[in-house]
């Protein structure tokens, strides 16, 4: 079965087979819940046009600024939340992703009365109706852009609950050190997830390290910038840190100029362990499928190169 999905999903890539890439089974890694599904499905489900995001943004701050004035009303609410799940849930099953490490902002707790067991129960549920097929690993997340007194009561509870497997710090990383968050990870460590955090998306080679270093890291979201020092790689290569990459997320954000300049190659050619993934398919409109696609017909890697990254994530 595995023989047959490593041919066959080269086959797709060399023949830019959409349909058929859609069945063989992948992962999405890095995946932020509420922003999962395409914008035409998020249209239709709240019946309203949106204008489309920037195809070019320059900075989280103008991402924001579209999330906030065009997304955020339709999300945060107990409607909107279940609704915009159902979707993202629905994406990945039309692509044919089995490992879905999707994260959830500890903020949607307080939409429930009961809390983080409201928010869980919802997760369980949507998860069984829309897509018992897939693994899913509830991952839960927090912003830097928040404070994190005001996080601490939302989040502790959901680490303690046993039901997420992994943690996720996203938002502004050059605005909050890390180490505002160690008492958090230190419980999630203890708590037995796996530990993740954005970091050299806008931050630079070091702060990567920086990030891993802190906060015990087991996995980067991003850690782009890794490509930029010879020594940092050869670090996260020594100590097996693995990097959950989003190529279109990257160029859309201007993080890279083109995806064929994407550093995904310097990244695996230094022995670095790289997965593809969405970020937000509702912004940056990608499937992991087009993703590997995408690097493909950039010239970045082989059908079979891509076939292995596929297999890792798996
Ligand atoms: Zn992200």
């Amino acid at each position: 079965m595995t023989a047959d999905n490593s041919k066959l999903f080269q086959k797709a890539i060399e023949t830019s087979d959409l349909s058929l890439l859609a069945t063989i089974p992948k992962s999405d890694l890095h995946n932020h819940a509420p922003l999962g599904s395409r914008l035409q499905d998020f249209e239709k489900a709240i019946a309203q046009k949106l204008p489309l995001p920037p195809l070019k943004m320059e900075s989280i701050a103008e991402m924001d600024s579209y999330i906030f004035g065009n997304l955020r009303q339709h999300i945060v609410s107990l409607n909107g939340l279940e609704t915009s799940l159902r979707l993202a849930f629905r994406q990945a099953k039309t692509d044919g992703i089995q490992t879905l490490e999707m994260s959830i902002d500890c903020f949607f707790v307080a939409l429930f009365a009961d809390k983080e067991k409201g928010l869980i129960q919802l997760l369980q549920q949507i998860h069984k109706e829309e897509a018992p097929e897939i693994q899913y690993n509830p991952e839960i997340g927090l912003s830097r852009d928040a404070d994190v007194k005001d996080i601490e009561p939302l989040i502790f509870p959901c680490i303690e609950s046993g039901y997420f497997k992994s943690i996720d710090l996203y938002g502004n990383e050059l605005i909050k050190d890390a180490r505002h968050y160690i008492p958090i990870y230190k419980l999630a460590r203890d708590k037995g997830l796996k530990l993740k955090s954005h970091a050299g998306e806008f931050g630079d080679a070091e702060s990567v390290r920086y990030t891993v270093d802190t906060l015990e890291l087991d996995e980067v979201q991003h850690g782009i910038a890794a490509a930029q020092s010879a020594d940092v790689m050869k670090w996260l290569r020594n100590n097996n840190i693995r990097l959950n990459i989003c190529p279109s997320s990257n160029v859309a954000l201007s993080r890279v100029e083109t995806m064929a300049l994407h550093p995904a190659r310097t990244l695996a050619d230094n022995g670095i362990i790289i997965t593809i993934n969405t970020d937000d398919i509702l912004l940056f409109n990608q499937s992991v499928s087009e993703e590997f696609l995408n690097l493909y017909h950039a010239g970045l890697f082989s059908a079979a190169d891509l076939n292995i990254i596929r297999e890792k994530g798996l």
